[in-house]
Order: structure tokens, then sequence, then C-alpha cells
């Protein structure tokens, strides 16, 4: 956390706040994440230094420069092109070699550089998106908040075990909710 310069991922005028343990405002009603949160999710995804990960929800690119300093990939999706753009300029102004950003409704997760040792999602869903589960290799892990928009939920791991998820409940967060094809699903 301390390798990976906070102040690059947020707007000019907030970095003065860029160190101070909160979520901030990063445009498009998108926050990003308080850095207790980053550091707690990165901790629960249990990271090897070969494992592949994908990331839902780049935002501010920020997460994703953390994750990609503990495993050996990040493919990372954001849904609002603006925010990837913006990522995508600082991380490789960063000299990051093992990123991958794609704009796109991360709910269908990236089929082709399935399967994934870890899988993160940083927006609330009322459940896991299905496509992302099967994109999990056996014995990998998912990091999620589960719930409702507005409402608190709770941050999860799933554990891929015999193909059946093995659900840890840790804490309750707020996140911003995932958009896209999961709202219309559970509507
Ligand atoms: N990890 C980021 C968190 C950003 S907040 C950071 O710390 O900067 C969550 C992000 O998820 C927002 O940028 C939002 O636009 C994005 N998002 C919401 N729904 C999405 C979807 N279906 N697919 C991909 N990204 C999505």
């Amino acid at each position: 956390m301390d390798a990976v310069p906070r102040h690059l991922f947020v707007p000019e005028h907030l970095r003065g706040s860029a160190y101070a343990d909160r979520p901030l405002p990063i445009g498009e009603g998108q926050t990003i994440s308080q850095p207790y949160i980053v550091a707690r999710m990165s901790e629960l995804l249990a990271l090897k230094a070969t494992d592949s990960v994908l990331e839902i929800g780049t935002g501010s690119g920020y997460q994703t420069a953390v994750l990609a300093s503990l495993s050996a990939s990040v493919s990372s999706i954001e849904l609002l092109p603006s925010l990837s753009e913006r990522a995508k300029k600082v991380l490789d102004g960063l000299g990051y070699k093992n990123i991958e950003t794609k704009i796109g409704d991360g709910f269908f997760g990236w089929e082709e550089r399935a399967p994934f040792d870890a899988i993160l999602v940083t927006a609330a869903a009322p459940k896991i998106p299905e496509p992302l589960w099967r994109q999990l290799r056996e014995g990998g892990r998912l990091v999620m908040p589960l719930g409702e928009e507005r409402k608190l939920q709770r941050l999860i791991r799933a554990r891929k075990s015999a193909g059946q998820p093995v659900i840890e409940d840790f804490s309750e967060v707020l996140f911003v909710p995932l958009r896209g094809a999961i709202q219309k699903r559970s509507r």
C-alpha cells in the first residue's frame, strides 16, 4: 500500500486528503475506496505471486495497482469509459506491465482470460454474478460486498470448493451498486 502513490489516483483538488483513511469522490458519482477497505479486501483474496486476478470496478485504478503488486496479473473491467481511460493513463504512467483494463459490464467477467485464481468485485450486488463464479478456478477466492443498494452490505469471501461456494462473512460495508445487467436481472 505504501508503494502506491494514492494521490495520483484522486482528483487534483482532493490531493491534500489522499492519505487520509477515507473514501473520496472520483467523479461520475463514484468513489475511490477507503485505504483500509482496499487493504482488507486485498488481504482476504490471499494472493500468491503467481495468481491471476480479475477486478470488477476499476474506478480510480488504485486498488488495481495494489493487486498488481501482489499477483502475477490483473484484468480489470470498468463500466464507465471516462473512469477506465483515466485509470489506464495513471497506471501506464506508473509503469505497471501486468495490468490489462477494459471498458464493459463486469457482470459477464472476462471469458478470454479466465479462469482466475481470485476475483474482486468493488461494487455491491445482491448475489454473486453467475459468469464470475464460472470464471473462478477451483480453490479460487471471490471477495465482494453482498447486498442491496443504499443498505449496509456484507463483505464476503466465497471459496470455490468442489465447484461449490464456501462463504465467509466478515463485516458490514457500504459500496456503490454494481450497475448494468445485474440490475435488470434482479428486478
Ligand atoms: N476500486 C475502485 C472502486 C471504485 S467504486 C477504487 O478504489 O477506485 C466501484 C466502481 O465500479 C465504479 O467505478 C463503478 O463505475 C464501477 N462499476 C459499477 N458497475 C459496474 C459493472 N457492472 N461493471 C464494471 N464496473 C462497474
